[in-house]
């Protein structure tokens, strides 16, 4: 299985994403967290990405393209991979075609998360992330049964940076005149599916299986 999420932050793509990757065993690929590892660990790639992530902007494509060819061609990719994230830009899609075109692998669908934006606000600037594993809660619609740590391992939950309002605005806008054009390069092919992005990721998966036609 080789899919693509497309949606504005705060869609859904991460929960959605990870049940996929965990269902069908397959990579799950976020650029946004393939960042923020790096800015946590200080590398190079980090200390460059720093200042477009806190700034609410995307990385240039260059950095980003390079960074996912290199992730495309790790072993976990051989079963298939689910990206979350990538592409964002119309030259960031014609970039992942080339790279496919080079391992000669196709894709099995690009599936867009559909939500507006007034629900988006709410949902990122109540998304709480647990620092240790990742997983994702929200205070107002799926707050973790322990409180400030993660129901899975205990980590200590804390709020993105990035996930102020007014970062979420500036966010939202680059969705709109940046990510947008990626929807419609994508529209046009048979393998595309929109879906209303749902509050239960239980119910999306459903969804996503159901345009499918099944499971793979
Ligand atoms: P996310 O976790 O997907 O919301 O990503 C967080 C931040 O990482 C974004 O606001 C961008 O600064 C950066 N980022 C993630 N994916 C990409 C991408 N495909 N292209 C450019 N920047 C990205």
């Amino acid at each position: 299985m080789r899919i693509i999420l497309l949606g504005s932050p705060g869609a859904g793509k991460g929960t959605l994403a990870a049940e996929m990757s965990k269902k069908y065993s397959v990579a799950h690929i976020s650029t946004g967290d393939i960042f923020r590892e790096n800015v946590k660990n200080n590398t190079p790639l980090g200390r460059e990405a720093r200042y477009y992530m806190d700034a609410g902007k995307l990385v240039p494509d260059d950095i980003v393209n390079a960074m996912m060819e290199d992730r495309l061609r790790e072993p976990d990719c051989e079963k298939g991979f689910i990206l979350d994230g990538f592409p964002r830009t119309v030259p960031q899609a014609k970039a992942l075609e080339k790279i496919l075109e080079d391992l000669h692998l196709s894709l099995d669908g690009v599936v867009f998360l559909d939500v507006d934006e007034e629900t988006v606000v709410k949902r990122l600037s109540g998304r709480r992330t647990c620092r240790s594993c990742g997983a994702i809660y929200n205070v107002a619609f799926r707050p973790s049964a322990k409180g400030d740590r993660c129901e899975k391992c205990g980590g200590e939950l804390y709020q993105r940076e990035d996930d102020s309002e007014e970062v979420i605005r500036k966010r939202l806008k680059v969705f709109y005149d940046q990510t947008a054009p990626v929807i419609s390069y994508y529209e046009g092919k048979n393998m595309f599916v929109r879906l209303r992005s749902a509050r239960n990721s239980h119910s999306l998966l459903e969804e996503l299986e159901a345009a499918f036609g099944g499971t793979e």
